[in-house]
């Protein structure tokens, strides 16, 4: 599905990443671990558009995307997830849903806000669409209640309900687990693992908890030094000597 060779991404004379090549495979749930300041948050900027990378190439399905800004990646179906922005925090949970823009769409729902019939078209759509990502991720109780209300965890879910507002192929999630409860957990390690298998989306995960990578994820990549320093199962990647040292010497 995605296919990095050769990434590098330097801030200045610092290079946060040096070299890295990887691939994720389509119907995966890719694990991405590392000590603090491997690069593994500098690595999904750069795949989901976010960071212009220094130099190397990114594919999608054989396809050149390095580069690309965020929106096109967005309608090629790359999605990165990222925290309810402060703006939307006095909206509700359906209303945080319905402000993501549908497949090609984009400005034209701004000019369509004048031609009311249209509107109230896209608008029940929108609704039906936001109403049942709700229900697939079982917080339909929490529609209307404000986004700055929910739990960690809870806002975690509705960052993923985002990227089932469009069609997402690949999502990239930058520690889904941080902060988060354990019924919350796994309430969000069962709609990814439902998203994979149900509708077929690929996933690429940084997460420290060990217990949901391995529960979770197959392959598991570990980096270090903006490098990747192996790929395995998760056993594989717990009895790697290399591992263990890049761990211990942070
Ligand atoms: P990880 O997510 O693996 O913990 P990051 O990708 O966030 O690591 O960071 C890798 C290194 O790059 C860190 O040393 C960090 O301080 C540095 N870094 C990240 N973003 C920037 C930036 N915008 N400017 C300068 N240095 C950065
Ligand atoms: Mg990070």
């Amino acid at each position: 599905m995605i296919k990095v060779e050769n990434l590098h991404k330097h801030f200045g004379g610092f290079r946060a990443v040096e070299g890295a090549s990887l691939e994720i495979a389509e119907g995966s749930i890719t694990g991405l671990i590392g000590p603090n300041g491997a690069g593994k948050s500098t690595l999904f900027n750069v795949i989901a558009g976010v960071l212009k990378p220094t130099s190397g190439r990114v594919t999608m399905q054989g396809e050149d995307i390095t580069g690309l800004p965020p929106h096109e990646l967005f309608h090629r179906g790359v999605l990165r997830t990222f925290q309810i922005a402060h703006e939307f925090s006095s909206m509700t949970v359906r209303e945080n849903l319905m402000m993501v823009p549908g497949e090609q769409r984009g400005e034209t729902l701004w000019n369509a806000w004048f031609q009311r019939k249209q509107i109230r078209d896209d608008e029940r759509a929108l609704l039906k669409k936001a109403d049942e990502v709700l229900e697939f991720l079982t917080i339909d109780h929490l529609r209307d209640e404000k986004a700055g209300n929910l739990s960690g965890g809870q806002k975690k879910l509705l960052e993923l309900g985002r990227t089932m507002m469009v069609d997402a192929k690949v999502v990239f999630l930058d520690e889904v687990g941080a902060g988060v409860n354990r019924t919350l957990l796994n309430t969000i390690g069962d709609a990814i693992i439902r998203l994979n298998k149900e509708r077929g989306y690929t996933f690429c995960l940084i997460e420290h908890d060990m217990d949901f990578i391995g529960k979770m994820c197959d392959p598991v990549i570990v980096m270090a030094e903006g490098k990747v320093l192996a790929e395995g199962s998760h056993d594989e990647i717990q009895n790697n000597e290399q591992v263990i040292e890049a761990y211990l010497g942070t």
